[in-house]
């Protein structure tokens, strides 16, 4: 990509609920709306981002972490898939460059320290490349992910999504993938079985009228006010994901969702576009 192509328009956010990594290589409804997405992002949109900081429900780690290696490897972060799943690449490179602006242009809400640079460890985990594949096929735009630190409240995954608002206007694309809905104890044998559990669709519901409510602390405090969040999400790793990106979109801005939609009943894939 040149440089007179690089873009600094101000950058939508989105939500991705990611649900099974098959989605990256099935034709499915979910698939064609990320591949849609993509191009409107690329081509309609006229901003093409450049780079992308992908909070996944894959990274956890003790402290915060950017990937700051220059072409961030593959991670098949799952078993009992077909092979076909872990031939798959997404061979974006990474922007280390960029990853070390980051780093100090936020800080973690625990000390106020620069978020940690990962050199060599991570990579992009299936949370990111699943949803990245059919939405960047060219893998041309550099791509950073961003860890979680699930020991921490939702109120500092919140506080910290709104630090990223500021990326926005310098062409960051920002994704959070997870899932509203995610849990896979109660997912139906069937993946392609699309009707939700009672319990499953009204924890959705409450999540999107959050959303369009524009009430952030009402999102950041749903899973001790929900009474179906236990099943929901009996951990939350995919839920935490949104925060970051509801706090990076703001108040302001507009949300409208597609893919409202489960796979399995009990794994909600809405997901959010902020702009
Ligand atoms: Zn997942």
């Amino acid at each position: 990509m040149s440089q007179q192509n690089l873009s600094i328009e101000r950058q939508p956010v989105l939500f991705v609920g990611h649900g099974s990594p098959m989605n990256a290589i099935e034709d499915n409804v979910f698939r064609r709306a990320w591949s849609a997405l993509g191009e409107d992002l690329l081509v309609a949109h006229g901003a093409r981002p450049r780079a992308i900081l992908c909070i996944s429900a894959h990274w956890l780690t003790r402290g915060w972490w950017l990937t700051a290696m220059a072409w961030p490897r593959t991670i098949h972060d799952f078993g009992g898939f077909p092979q076909a799943l872990f031939d798959v690449h997404y061979p974006a490179p990474g922007d280390p460059d960029l990853a070390r602006e980051i780093a100090t242009a936020v800080s973690q809400p625990t000390d106020g320290k620069p978020l940690g640079l990962d050199r060599g460890q991570w990579g992009l985990d299936h949370g990111t490349w699943s949803v990245l594949l059919p939405m960047f096929p060219q893998a041309d735009v550099p791509v950073i992910q961003m860890s979680i630190d699930m020991a921490r409240p939702m109120s500092e995954h919140m506080a910290l999504g709104r630090q990223l608002a500021g990326l926005r206007s310098k062409g960051i694309l920002i994704v959070g993938s997870g899932n509203t809905v995610h849990n896979l104890r109660a997912m139906h044998g069937d993946a392609t079985h699309d009707q939700a559990y009672d319990w499953a669709a009204a924890f959705d519901a409450e999540v999107a009228d959050l959303i369009v409510r524009h009430d952030l602390e009402g999102l950041s405090r749903l899973p001790l006010t929900s009474t179906y969040g236990h099943w929901a999400h009996p951990s939350w790793e995919h839920y935490v994901p949104l925060l970051y990106a509801a706090g990076a979109a703001g108040e302001s801005a507009y949300a409208s969702f597609f893919n409202e939609a489960f796979q399995g009943a009990s794994i909600a894939m809405r997901s959010v576009v902020w702009r």
